[in-house]
C-alpha cells in the first residue's frame, strides 16, 4: 500500500526532516536481524510536539509507523514490516545526571554506553549492559527490556526505569511516573510500555535510577572437563550465595571459535574446553572474601583457572567472550541466534539437549550466555545457500523452543519477540493471555499504526525468507 499523499502532507509540515532518499530508506529498512522491508519515508522529528503531529497524521491516514533507535534489535522488531514511516529518534541525545539523587534524565536516543560512561564519571553506576551498548539506545533498551551480562546480580533495564515520557499512538503526550523513588498513582503504564517493542507508544524521555559504583572488582576464567561440570559449578556458586556480577558460560564450540579467531588457546594445552568467565564486584574487603570462597569452590571442579591481576589481564580474559559471537561465522555464513532462558535446575538438561539437537539436525550449534540467570544464546549456524541445511536449522529452532518450554523456561530472556519468534508466542502463552495482550494493544492503538505485524502475527520469515542484508558486526 502506498502512503505517498500522507508523506507529502507531512513534508509540508516537517520539511527536510522527512527523508525519502535511497540511502535513508535502505538504512531504515532492516535491523540487526537483517530482515528487510522498505519504508516509504524516514522521519526525524526534533521535538515531542513534532512526534505528536506525525502520529496524529498517521492515525488519520492509517500509515504504519515503526519507531527506531539504534536499529540493533536481533528479532526484526525495528524492521518496518508493513512499510510506511520509520520514526528515527536516534538523534535525540540530551542527557543529564543528578549527582545527589542518582537519577539520569535521558532523551530516547542516548546510547547505553554513553549513559554508562557519564554515570561512572559522576561516581554512579548504570548496571544494564547489553553487548550492543555502542549501538543500542536507551529507548530501544526499554522497548525490548534489554538485559546483559550483569543481569543475574543487578537485574535488567526494567529494574532501573523510574519514569517514561512519550507519545501515545493517537498523538497525545503522556508522562508515566515522575522522578520519585516511590509512585503509586494509578495503573502502572510505565511497566506496560517497557518490553512492548514499540507497539504501545513512542518513548521520548526516560528517568533512570543509578546505583553507587562498586569500588572493587576481580575477574577470573576457569575451564572445565565438560559442559555439565561447568554448569554444576554455576549451581554450586549460586547455592553458596555468591553473587558474581558476571557469570558467563561458553561451550566448547564458542571457545573453539574464539580460539580460532585469536589464533591462541585460552588455556594453553587445554584448548576447546568449556569455560566460565566470572567477575566479582563490591567493596574491597567483601570482594576479597568472596574471591577466597569462589576459589575454594573452583579448585576441585575446574581443570584450570586464570585470574587477572591488572586491567590488561582483565582485558585478556575478556577476549574469549568478546570474540566468540563474531567468530562463529566460521561454522556457517548465517546464524539463528536464540536467547532462551531456563531455570537453574534445567541448565544442564538444556545443554545436553542442544548437543543432541545439533547431531540429529546436522547443524553446528554454539551456546554461550548469562548462566547466573539461565539466559543462553543458542547460535544455530547454517549456510544460506544450502536449502536443506537452512531447513534443518529452522527445525532445530522449533525443537529448541518446545524443549525450553518443557523445561520451565521462556522463549526469550532479553531480545523480545519482534518477527523472529512469532511462531512460538502461542506455545509460551495461552489463548486468554494473548487475548489480554491484544486487548491492551487495541485500547491504546485502535488504528494499529504503531509497529504493526509484530509480536502476534506469525511472520513470513517462517514460510519464505525475506531479503536479508549483511551487517557490520557480522564478521567482527
Ligand atoms: C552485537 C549485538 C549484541 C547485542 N547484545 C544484547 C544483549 O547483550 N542484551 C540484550 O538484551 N540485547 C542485545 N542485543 C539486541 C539489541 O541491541 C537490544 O534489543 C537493544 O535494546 C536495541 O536497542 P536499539 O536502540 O538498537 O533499538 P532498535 O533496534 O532501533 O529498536 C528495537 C525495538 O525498540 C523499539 N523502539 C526503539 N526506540 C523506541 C522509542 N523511542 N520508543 C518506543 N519504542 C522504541 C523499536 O520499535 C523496536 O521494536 C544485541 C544486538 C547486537 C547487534
Amino acid at each position: 500500500m502506498s502512503y505517498k499523499q500522507a508523506t507529502r502532507t507531512l513534508r509540508k509540515k516537517l520539511g527536510s526532516r522527512v527523508a525519502t532518499d535511497e540511502a535513508s530508506l535502505f538504512a531504515a529498512s532492516f535491523d540487526g536481524s537483517k530482515l528487510a522491508y522498505p519504508p516509504e519515508a524516514v522521519i526525524r522529528p526534533r521535538t515531542e510536539e513534532e512526534i505528536s503531529e506525525v502520529l496524529k497524521l498517521a492515525n488519520r491516514r492509517r500509515v504504519p509507523v515503526t519507531t527506531r533507535g539504534g536499529g540493533s534489535s536481533l528479532t526484526g522488531s525495528a524492521s518496518p514490516r508493513r512499510g510506511g514511516w520509520v520514526l528515527d529518534l536516534a538523534h535525540l541525545t540530551k542527557l543529564r545526571i543528578d549527582r545527589s539523587t542518582g537519577m539520569a534524565y535521558a532523551q530516547c536516543g542516548v546510547l547505553n554506553g554513553t549513559l554508562q560512561r557519564a554515570a561512572e564519571k559522576a561516581g554512579w553506576f548504570y548496571p544494564p549492559d547489553p553487548s550492543s551498548q555502542k549501538y543500542g539506545t536507551l529507548a530501544g533498551n526499554i522497548a525490548c527490556n534489554a538485559g546483559g551480562m550483569r543481569g543475574g546480580k543487578y537485574g535488567v533495564t526494567r529494574d532501573y526505569v523510574l519514569a517514561l515520557r512519550g507519545v501515545l499512538p493517537t498523538g497525545e503526550i503522556v508522562y508515566w511516573g515522575r522522578d520519585l523513588k516511590k509512585y503509586a498513582a494509578g495503573y502502572n503504564m510505565r511497566d506496560l510500555w517497557i518490553g512492548s517493542e514499540g507497539t504501545l507508544g513512542v518513548i521520548t524521555e526516560a528517568i533512570l535510577r543509578l546505583i553507587p559504583k562498586p569500588p572493587a572488582r576481580r575477574t577470573l576464567l576457569a575451564s572445565f572437563r565438560s559442559e555439565a561440570r561447568a554448569l554444576q559449578t554455576v549451581k554450586a556458586i549460586l547455592t553458596e550465595r555468591l553473587t558474581p556480577s558476571i557469570l558467563e558460560f561458553l561451550d566448547r564450540e564458542s571457545v573453539g571459535c574464539a580460539e580460532g579467531a585469536t589464533g591462541q588457546a585460552v588455556f594453553p594445552g587445554n584448548a576447546g574446553r568449556p569455560v566460565l568467565l566470572i567477575e566479582l564486584d563490591g567493596h574491597e574487603a567483601a570482594v576479597d572474601e568472596d574471591r577466597q570462597r569462589l576459589l575454594e569452590l573452583l579448585r576441585p571442579r575446574a581443570i584450570a583457572i586464570r585470574e587477572a591481576d591488572d586491567e590488561k589481564e582483565v582485558d585478556a580474559l575478556w577476549e574469549v567472550r568478546r570474540k566468540c559471537s563474531g567468530a562463529m561465522f566460521e561454522l556457517g555464513d548465517s546464524k539463528l541466534n536464540e536467547d532462551v532462558v531456563v531455570p537453574l535446575r534445567s541448565q544442564t538438561k538444556l545443554l545436553a539437549f542442544i548437543r543432541k539437537l545439533g547431531r540429529e539436525k546436522r547443524v553446528s550449534i554454539a551456546t554461550f550466555g548469562h548462566a547466573a540467570d539461565g539466559n543462553f544464546h543458542v547460535n544455530i549456524m547454517y549456510h544460506r545457500e544450502d536449502k536443506d541445511e537452512s531447513a534443518r536449522a529452522l527445525e532445530a529452532v522449533r525443537a529448541l523452543m518446545a524443549k525450553v518450554l518443557e523445561l520451565g523456561g521462556a522463549i526469550s530472556g532479553e531480545h523480545g519477540i519482534g518477527l523472529a519468534k512469532t511462531p512460538f508466542l502461542a506455545l509460551e502463552h495461552g489463548a486468554a493471555e494473548i487475548a489480554a495482550m491484544k486487548a491492551v494493544k487495541q485500547a491504546l492503538d485502535p488504528a494499529d499504526i504503531l509497529n504493526p505485524g509484530k509480536i502476534f502475527e506469525v511472520c513470513e520469515v517462517w514460510k519464505k525468507r525475506p531479503v536479508r542484508v549483511r551487517l557490520p558486526w557480522d564478521h567482527k
